[in-house]
C-alpha cells in the first residue's frame, strides 16, 4: 500500500512534469532551460514503467484476481517489479504474490442456526469405521483441548448418539450443520480415499476435525461471500490461509497435497466466540 502511494505520487509528478512541458511550449527557450534547471537541482524521483517482458505467471493472474481486479477483460502487463493493469492501474508485485497465497475471504464462518449451549456442552458421536478409531479420538480431542470454550465432544460405542461417522464410497469427508440447536447428525468418511498417501492418520484426523467442524456449525473460512449463506464470527481475521475450516474446493481432488495443520488461533477464537465460557459474550443460544 506504502509502495503503491509511492508509485502513485511519483507518476502524478511525472504527469504534471509532462502537462508543464506542454504548456510551457511556446514559452522562451530561456525560461523553458529555466525550469528545466530547476528540475535538475530538485533531484525528482523518475519511474521507469517499461513492460520488461510479455510473460505474466499464473500466479500473478490468481494474486490479481484474489485482490479483485479484473484479469479477463483487463490487459495485465509486466513492468518487472510493478504490472500495470487495465492500462492505469500500478500494482506493486510484492502485494500481488501475497495476495496470491492468500484467500480472498479469510473470516471463521458459521452458519445461520448453530447448536444450543446446552447441547454443545455434551456432544455424543459415535464411530461406525473401527478402522480409524484412532483419528476419531483425536480429532475429537483436539477440539475438547481449545481452552475458554465449554464444548465437550464425547465418543459412546452404542445408543442414540447426536453424531455418527459412517463410511461412504468416493468422499474424503463430508457433514450436515446443526438443527434445531442440535449437532448435525452425520459425517460421512471413506478411508479408502486415502491409501497410499503419506502421513494418511494425520491427514484423516485433519479431515474428520474439519466435517465435525460443520456439524458444530462453522461454514468454509475461505469461502466468498455470495457463494454460501452464513455468518463471519465477529473478532476472527479478514485472512486466515491455514485455518482448518478452509475449503480444499480449489486444491487438486488428492488428500496427499492437503494441508493437515491443527487449528490456528483464528479457529480457536471462532470456537470461543460460538461457545465460550462467558455467556453473554456467547452466540449459541
Ligand atoms: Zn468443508
Amino acid at each position: 500500500m506504502k509502495k503503491l502511494k509511492i508509485v502513485a505520487i511519483a507518476t502524478t509528478a511525472i504527469l504534471m512534469v509532462q502537462c508543464q512541458d506542454e504548456n510551457t511550449a511556446d514559452i522562451q527557450p530561456t525560461e523553458e532551460t529555466s525550469i528545466e534547471n530547476q528540475e535538475a537541482n530538485l533531484d525528482l524521483p523518475v519511474v521507469n514503467f517499461t513492460p520488461v517482458s510479455n510473460e505474466v505467471s499464473p500466479e500473478i493472474v490468481k494474486g490479481l484476481q484474489n485482490m479483485g481486479y479484473d484479469t479477463v477483460l483487463d490487459k495485465i502487463e509486466n513492468l518487472g517489479n510493478h504490472y500495470l493493469v487495465g492500462g492505469d492501474m500500478i500494482v506493486d508485485k510484492e502485494s500481488i504474490l501475497e495476495a496470491a497465497h492468500t484467500d480472498p475471504k479469510g473470516k471463521q464462518r458459521r452458519f445461520n442456526s448453530i447448536m444450543r449451549c446446552s447441547e454443545a456442552r455434551d456432544v455424543t458421536v459415535r464411530n461406525l469405521i473401527p478402522s480409524i478409531n484412532t483419528q476419531v479420538r483425536n480429532a475429537l480431542n483436539d477440539w475438547n483441548r481449545i481452552r475458554g470454550s465449554f464444548l465437550r465432544l464425547r465418543l459412546v460405542n452404542g445408543g442414540n448418539a447426536d453424531m455418527t461417522i459412517m463410511r461412504v464410497k468416493g468422499v474424503a469427508g463430508a457433514a450436515d450443520r446443526p438443527r434445531n440447536g442440535k449437532p448435525g447428525r452425520t459425517v460421512y468418511f471413506d478411508p479408502d480415499f486415502y491409501k497410499g498417501i503419506p502421513r494418511r492418520g494425520e491427514r484423516m484426523r485433519f479431515v474428520i476435525r474439519h466435517e465435525i467442524g460443520h456439524n458444530l456449525g462453522f461454514l468454509h473460512t475461505n469461502e466468498i461471500d455470495n457463494q454460501e449463506k452464513g455468518q463471519h464470527i465477529p473478532g476472527t481475521p479478514n485472512r486466515d490461509r491455514n485455518s482448518i475450516m478452509n475449503s480444499a474446493g480449489n486444491l487438486p481432488f488428492n488428500p496427499a497435497v492437503w494441508p493437515f495443520n491443527n487449528f490456528t488461533e483464528a479457529d480457536k477464537r471462532a470456537l470461543r466466540k460460538m461457545y465460550g465460557g462467558n455467556a453473554q459474550n456467547n452466540i449459541c443460544f
